[in-house]
């Protein structure tokens, strides 16, 4: 089932928690709603469940408006970051509850149930374990077991508010790897919340980033990593360079170097800001023709793991990162304390305070 949000706004009392937000959920894609704290998420996902009535807008599920559907009529299953089982009951009745609670005439029969619920438990995978109670399971499996309930009733929509908020890192990536798998065999149109940016980069199909009540870029994993559409989204989504500089006649200058900008993507500006990942920046003992460069000096170097990163001084004082793999780290036979030239090879410029308008290179 396809989820289209339209022009929703939300407010608490004055406070705007949502601002004309829209989103499109095709059918069977997993999408996450991307964050920070406060950025109004969890408000979106509950207006979808029904849970929450928007100010403005609507929700429409399959192209029919929702806005006004009672939450029990959604066929929305919902998981928390808290899994909120119920504690005197095991596993396999923790399930089953949904599909017990049922109208007698939409119940299946006791035999049914035990069939669906032993069908979600190796879902799961986590058979084995029916008969234990929640107290005697792992966060992890709590989880999944919250998870199991919330399909037993056959939702035609999957709602995740941070599902692995309160586990460890390596249970978290764990579990993201396995909801990404669980999602390809279910296929269900899933929306799950998360402030993480590696987990919905790694888990999504797409990515909807929000801020301060507003969808500020919507997209692949790839575009909004590679393309962001705005400075907040270049932040949020990974470690960046910043060089402040000024526009003048098509040509970006900063205190260290000079950029050609496109013909006609930037107009004069007094203040600038060009954004580099720092593994699209390159390091060389001497300047790469024809690219963006200036020099600086190797203040500390990270060789741990696949990536090497290098932590360098401009001649400005200023302060950049570049990561290069392990081959080229050996290869350049990088020192602490070396005079090198650093070359960029991509960068977005943006003008103005929000970045309204910004140019890649
Ligand atoms: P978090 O990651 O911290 O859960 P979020 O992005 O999910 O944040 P929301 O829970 O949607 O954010 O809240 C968005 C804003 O709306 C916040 O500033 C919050 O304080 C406010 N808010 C949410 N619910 C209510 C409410 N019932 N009454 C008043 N303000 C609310």
């Amino acid at each position: 089932m396809s989820i289209e949000v339209r022009n929703v706004t939300k407010l608490f009392g004055n406070f705007a928690a949502l601002k004309d937000v829209s989103l499109t959920v095709p059918s069977g894609e997993l999408v996450a709603l991307l964050g920070p704290s406060g950025s109004g998420k969890t408000t979106l996902l509950r207006i979808i469940a029904g849970l929450e009535t928007p100010d403005e807008g609507s929700v429409h599920f399959d192209g029919e408006d929702a806005t006004a559907r009672n939450p029990r009529d959604r066929r929305v299953g919902f998981v928390f970051q808290h899994y909120a089982l119920f504690r005197q009951m095991t596993v396999f009745d923790n399930v089953a509850f949904g599909l017990r609670v049922k109208p007698r005439v939409e119940r299946p029969s006791p035999a049914e149930i035990a069939e669906r619920v032993h069908e979600l438990l190796a879902l799961v995978q986590l058979e084995r374990l029916s008969g234990r109670h929640p107290s005697q399971l792992s966060g992890g499996q709590r989880q999944r077991v919250a998870l199991a309930r919330a399909l037993a009733v056959q939702p035609k929509i999957l709602l995740l508010d941070e599902p692995f908020g309160a586990l460890d890192a390596k249970v978290r990536q764990e579990l993201r790897r396995w909801l990404r798998r669980l999602h390809d065999e279910i296929g269900i149109t899933s929306v799950f919340v998360t402030h993480d940016q590696d987990e919905a980069l790694e888990v999504a199909d797409r990515v909807a980033v929000l801020h301060e009540g507003r969808v500020e870029q919507e997209g692949s994993p790839e575009e909004v990593y590679n393309h962001p559409a705005s400075p907040f989204v270049f932040h949020f989504l990974g470690n960046v360079n910043l060089f402040h500089g000024r526009i003048e006649g098509g040509t970006m200058h900063v205190g260290e170097f000079s950029l050609e900008l496109p013909k006609g993507t930037q107009a004069d500006a007094a203040s600038a800001v060009a954004y580099a990942r720092p593994h699209l920046l390159d390091i060389d003992h001497t300047p790469l023709p024809g690219r963006p460069h200036f020099r600086a000096t190797i203040r500390h170097i990270n060789a741990a793991g696949p990536i090497v990163r290098v932590e360098l001084a401009t001649g400005s004082g200023g302060i950049v990162h570049a990561e290069l793999p392990q081959e080229r780290y050996r290869v350049l036979g990088l020192q602490r304390g070396a005079e090198v030239y650093v070359s960029v090879k991509d960068m977005k410029v943006f003008t103005g305070p929000h970045g309204a308008s910004g140019a890649g290179i």
